[in-house]
């Protein structure tokens, strides 16, 4: 058979994609955006820089200019070395494309960032998920147990992690760590929203540990630009299987803009963090509802009926995302991205509705 069925891994053919609803008309508060727009004069003053960027010449392959703005934007130290990605998608993908070796395994708690597994299978990995506790906490003797069973050519761990916004123990990542025969991947995506938390310091400490970020949560998720932090010897080896001009040359002039003027996001950071509290208290007002800790730009919360719940907000305009039947973890699990003050006021006027 030459058809795609005949000739496609099965592995693949057994993936479910990653899933994006549409959101037309709807509040949207699923994807972990930012939900502000950039200052109008600052929007303005994009439209001619970007006016002028050379797009009949293909991007700078190694966008030095765009790598001193992210290393001062974000306090990157010079002995470390940055491999742009377009959105941290591309650098997950990186990473297990340098790591993937017949039979190798990629570890990851779960629940965690559905890429983790789908870049590991995509690419010929095996992928082991070790699950948390119930109460979403790091379980690290079974952590600790996959990685003697399965020696993982690659761990991932989401600092804080996705879908359930809390940050496992510092201490613990490190022992992790220290335990790996191979390399440990820290995504830190929600970073700006985690009061500091970072396991930057340690990069550069230990040989097999290398740091993730985004631009995405900080308010520029559709620029799509994320990069590895490494020692240079891990970079040289991402960089070989970077593709040549992966970061256009719009996007990197516009990250390049806005992070220049770094103050704007942090003012949108901080309202966003001021708003995950002012959901979280309303969400422990709600009867019924079990809402867990996040150090992230969204919070998980488990309700008596969350597929009924995600329907009835559907029905009131809003979208967040239903993760009952994603993971044995997640049963009547719902996750609300923080939006603008009257976007979350509005999601607590629903729920408050749809609980009554
Ligand atoms: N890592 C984590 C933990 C995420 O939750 C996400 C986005 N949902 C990403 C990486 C990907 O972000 P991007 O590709 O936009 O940089």
């Amino acid at each position: 058979m030459k058809d795609a069925a005949g000739l496609v891994r099965p592995e693949i053919r057994a993936l479910e994609g990653y899933h994006v609803p549409p959101a037309e008309g709807l509040v949207k508060l699923d994807a972990m955006e930012n939900p502000y727009a950039l200052p109008p004069e600052l929007a303005a003053e994009m439209g001619e820089r970007l006016a002028a960027v050379a797009i009949n010449r293909y991007p700078h392959p190694g966008a030095p200019g765009l790598k001193a703005r992210l290393r001062e934007a974000f306090s990157i130290p010079a002995a470390l070395e940055l491999v742009l990605g377009n959105g941290s998608d591309e650098v997950l993908q990186i990473i297990a494309l340098a790591l993937a070796r017949p039979g190798a395994t990629v570890l990851s708690v779960e629940p965690a960032f559905a890429m983790f597994r789908l870049g590991a299978v995509a690419v010929g990995l095996r992928y082991a998920g070790v699950d948390l506790r119930a109460d979403f906490t790091l379980d690290e003797a079974a952590v600790m147990e996959a990685i003697a069973r399965h020696q993982p050519a690659l761990t991932w761990i989401a600092y804080p992690n996705n879908p359930t916004g809390n940050l496992f123990p510092r201490e613990a990542i490190l022992r992790i760590v220290a335990a790996s025969p191979g390399l440990v991947a820290v995504d830190e995506a929600y970073f700006p929203f985690a009061g500091g938390a970072t396991l930057l310091p340690e990069v550069g400490r230990h040989p097999n540990l290398v740091l993730v970020r985004t631009v995405s949560k900080l308010g520029l998720a559709g620029l799509r630009l994320g990069f590895a932090i490494a020692p240079p010897d891990w970079a040289r080896e991402f960089e070989k299987l970077r593709l040549p001009y992966n970061v256009n040359v719009l996007s990197a002039a516009a990250a390049d803009l806005v992070l220049s003027r770094r103050e704007v996001l942090d003012r949108q950071t901080e309202r966003i963090v001021e708003e995950r509290a002012r959901l979280e208290a309303a969400l422990d007002a709600l009867p019924r509802v079990q809402r867990f800790p996040s150090s992230a730009n969204f919070v998980l919360a488990r309700l008596p009926d969350a597929p009924g719940a995600f329907e009835g907000l559907r029905g009131r305009g809003i979208l967040v995302r239903n993760l009952h039947g994603s993971h044995k973890l997640l049963s009547n699990c719902l996750r609300f991205t923080i939006g603008t003050p009257e976007e979350n006021t509005r999601l607590v006027a629903a729920l408050t509705d749809i609980l009554a």
